[in-house]
């Protein structure tokens, strides 16, 4: 599954915020346990009708001044028009058209991606719809004008949205082709790791229809097999806020890992692995994609017959929501282990996609629950009736039991480590749903 992205992008003050959080509502996805994402709104998950797509708001901190405005909106719209399937202009009818407006609207224009233009404040139609037509003079389409605060319009506007995705979108891909995400921080080797793997063999840079984004495509053959990999790389920001930079390296790592089958997150050996590291990994975690760590710059530490274990314990520390993500010490310089990556993206894929049957996995959990005796409250136990998966990438498990309530996470987490211990599913996400069974 390919989930569609949309971008929103326009001056401060028009309502970006609001019309996020309206959208976002509570759908927003958050895992409680993860750090970073639970912050930052930076992205949310948003259905609209059979579409499921996820939406980002590239608006950062935003300055007060003309001038920096301008250079601001650019940099939303660049981001945008990097990552994006779909732009949402924002607007504000009640400041009218601006100049900065105008001068976005060429931008986003000359990219050729589909925009959306949305005139916000527009609390009553009645009262503004007169003065909504002169956003016409954008250039830009037709605009749809809403009021985000009051819940106004957004129907048709999201219409519009979904209207504009890639076909295709949303739906079962055709391409088998695993595909990999390389996610980090600044630095730590990524372009790096894609050249040396591309050297493997001939490198296309490939432009698939609807999924052309700057974060470019390298097709690499590797034993015979293809793979793709999605680089996060490419755009260099220039701006010099911390907050900025890390808010264009989320956004590009969401739109990147959504693309993708497997992550391998790089960590630089050199600096250990560090909180942010933590952030982008919880995309990662959240997406239950399949997971791989990769420590780069191998060779440019000292190492004794400890260093392994030490930078496992600290990396476990660190992402403990990940307990099951790979790890590969690599070099990207020498050359050291980088090969063994295409071997544990297979198993990691395979596992994440792989089916276990419920007479197995019943057996698994009966023998379980008989070894550990199952939580109980004021007397009530917690019993487990049956237990059977309902999907893969991730592979998802419903558990039925007699009370919710009773259900401990340390006792989920007992009984995931016992399927684990049975099946393995090293390098992905394993979920569970609890229902009741009256
Ligand atoms: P952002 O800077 O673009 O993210 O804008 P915000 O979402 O922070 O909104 C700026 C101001 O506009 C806030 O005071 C909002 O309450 C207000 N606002 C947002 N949407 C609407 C709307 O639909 N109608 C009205 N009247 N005010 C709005
Ligand atoms: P990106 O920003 O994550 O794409 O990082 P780059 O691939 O641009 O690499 C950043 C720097 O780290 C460059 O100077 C690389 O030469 C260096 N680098 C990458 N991999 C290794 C490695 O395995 N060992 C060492 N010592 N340096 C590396």
């Amino acid at each position: 599954m390919s989930k569609p992205v949309v971008a929103i992008v326009g001056r401060p003050n028009v309502g970006k915020s609001t019309l996020f959080n309206t959208l976002a509502g509570e759908r927003i996805s958050i895992v409680k346990d993860t750090p970073g994402v639970t912050r930052d709104r930076i992205y949310a998950d948003v259905t609209w009708l059979n579409y499921n797509f996820t939406l980002i708001d590239t608006g950062g901190i935003e300055p007060e001044s003309g001038d920096v405005i301008l250079s601001q909106m650019r940099e939303q719209a660049e981001i945008a028009i990097a990552t994006a399937d779909v732009i949402m202009f924002i607007t504000d009818v009640r400041q009218g058209l601006q100049d900065a407006d105008s001068k976005v609207a060429d931008m986003l224009r000359r990219s050729k991606k589909p925009v959306v233009l949305v005139v916000n404040k527009v609390d009553s139609f009645e009262k503004y719809m007169a003065d909504v037509y002169e956003f016409y003079n954008l250039g830009i389409g037709d605009p749809h004008p809403v009021s985000a605060s009051s819940m106004l319009g957004l129907g048709d506007m999201l219409d519009e949205v979904v209207k504009n995705f890639p076909e295709g979108a949303g739906l079962e891909e055709e391409d088998e082709r695993p595909k990999v995400a390389i996610i980090g921080k600044p630095n730590v080797g990524k372009s790096s790791l894609i050249n040396r793997l591309a050297q493997e063999d001939r490198v296309i840079v490939s432009d698939v229809a609807g999924t052309t984004r700057d974060a470019i495509d390298t097709d690499i053959k590797y034993n015979g097999k293809e793979y793709v990999f999605i680089d996060t790389a490419g755009l260099r920001r220039k701006n010099k806020i911390k907050e900025e930079i890390e808010r264009y390296s989320i956004i590009r790592a969401v739109t990147a890992v959504e693309k993708s089958d497997v992550v391998i997150i790089v960590i630089d050996a050199t600096e250990g692995v560090t909180e942010q590291d933590a952030k982008i990994a919880g995309i990662a975690h959240e997406r239950g994609k399949g997971i791989i760590i990769a420590v780069n710059k191998w060779d440019a530490i000292e190492k004794d017959n400890t260093t392994v274990k030490k930078h496992t314990e600290k990396i476990r520390q660190i992402l403990s929501f990940m307990p099951y993500a790979e790890i590969l010490f690599i070099s990207v310089k020498s050359g050291q282990r980088v090969n063994k990556l295409f071997d544990l993206i297979d198993v990691v894929i395979e596992n994440n996609s792989m089916r276990v049957q419920t007479g197995v996995l019943n057996e698994i959990v009966a023998e379980a629950v008989a070894m550990q005796q199952p939580p109980s409250d004021k007397g009530k136990r917690l019993k487990i009736y049956y237990i059977t998966q309902v999907a893969v990438k991730p592979p998802t498990f419903v558990i039925f039991v007699n009370d919710k309530e009773l259900m401990h996470f340390s006792y989920t987490r007992y009984l995931e480590n016992r399927i684990r211990d049975t099946f393995g599913f090293r390098g992905t996400a394993l979920k569970f749903i609890i229902r009741e069974r009256k």
